[in-house]
């Protein structure tokens, strides 16, 4: 079965004392999980427990459009399907000093530059050649910072390579864009790909198992984990949930938060979309084959 036996053990300083890796499901609090949200967290927990790992939730809470209210909630709706995290849950807001550590690692080592670009200069800025669409055309990597600048300016890493190959449990090889990244917004905040690196290797998470919509990020998070000498991971990207219309399920598309649709119909609606009779976790773990698991979006049409 793909996962079992995968672990951190013989690799390097990332072994963990009792030998196991861990999964995790990382919400950032900007909203309500909706099902499939809950969906993908499932299936996380799934992954890990099916494989022997420890699993580990944790709240990516840097941006400011995300709440400590909403996060509370998230927990509280994790925790009523049954997926509990094996140690209390970490926020990334309490992580500035990992990422603040990282960054100046990677600085001395002359990979950081800073960035005074605004999104306009980027979608206008000729692209070489060979760069890949939606890569950063790299503007500031070599010029002197402005006299004047309209803003304090991201932090960019200088990156070797225009594109990197990750393997995926669902995708299998997917190879995808590096661009010079960024690794500290201008208004300061960390970086969604830097912070998830980190906190993944501080956790010893060596299994991410997330919604497809992330796969495009994974080549670059993988090229910086190697970058720092972090193991490597094993990915599980898995379908996202649509609407009745074909687009990604939203809020606004009612009845698709556990609130609105309850514990035990919610529980069934998922084990349905896997195929499973099962209704609990546990029952879940049973049937649980992650070569069986569907590879189309599914598609949730409120009762
Ligand atoms: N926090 C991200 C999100 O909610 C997911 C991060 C991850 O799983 O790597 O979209």
């Amino acid at each position: 079965m793909p996962g079992r036996g995968e672990r951190s053990d013989g690799r390097g300083s990332g072994e963990r004392s009792d030998g196991r890796g861990s999964g995790r499901f990382a919400p950032s609090p900007s909203a309500d999980l909706h099902i499939g949200n809950l969906r993908t967290a499932v299936l996380a927990w799934l992954f890990a427990r099916s494989s022997g790992r420890r699993f580990l939730i944790r709240v990516e809470d840097l941006d400011d459009r995300t709440f400590s209210d909403v996060a509370a909630r998230q927990l509280a709706d994790l925790s009523a399907i049954g997926v509990l995290s094996d140690e209390p849950p970490e926020y990334q807001s309490a992580h500035a000093d990992r990422y603040d550590s990282v960054i100046a690692e990677l600085a001395g080592r002359g990979l950081v530059y800073e960035c005074y670009c605004s999104r306009k200069d980027i979608l206008s800025a000729p692209r070489a050649p060979h760069a890949p669409e939606g890569a950063y055309p790299g503007t500031c990597r070599d010029r002197e910072p402005p006299a004047d600048p309209a803003r304090p300016p991201a932090l960019r890493l200088r990156t070797d390579t225009f594109t990197y190959t990750v393997t995926d449990l669902l995708h299998g090889e997917f190879t995808g864009v590096v661009d010079d990244f960024v690794l500290r917004r201008g208004d300061g905040v960390t970086a969604y790909n830097l912070a998830v690196v980190v906190d993944d290797a501080a956790q010893r998470v060596d299994q991410v198992v997330r919604g497809d919509d992330l796969l495009s990020s994974s080549p670059r998070q993988a090229y910086l984990a190697a970058l720092l000498g972090y193991p490597p991971v094993t990915y599980a990207h898995v379908p996202l949930v649509l609407n009745a219309e074909g687009k990604r399920l939203a809020k606004r598309d009612g009845a698709v938060t556990l609130a609105e649709i309850g514990v035990a119909p919610a529980l069934r609606r998922i084990a349905d979309s896997l195929g499973y009779r099962s209704t609990t976790l546990a029952g879940m773990l049973t049937e649980f084959d992650p070569a069986g698991l569907p590879h189309e979006p599914w598609v949730y049409r409120p009762v």
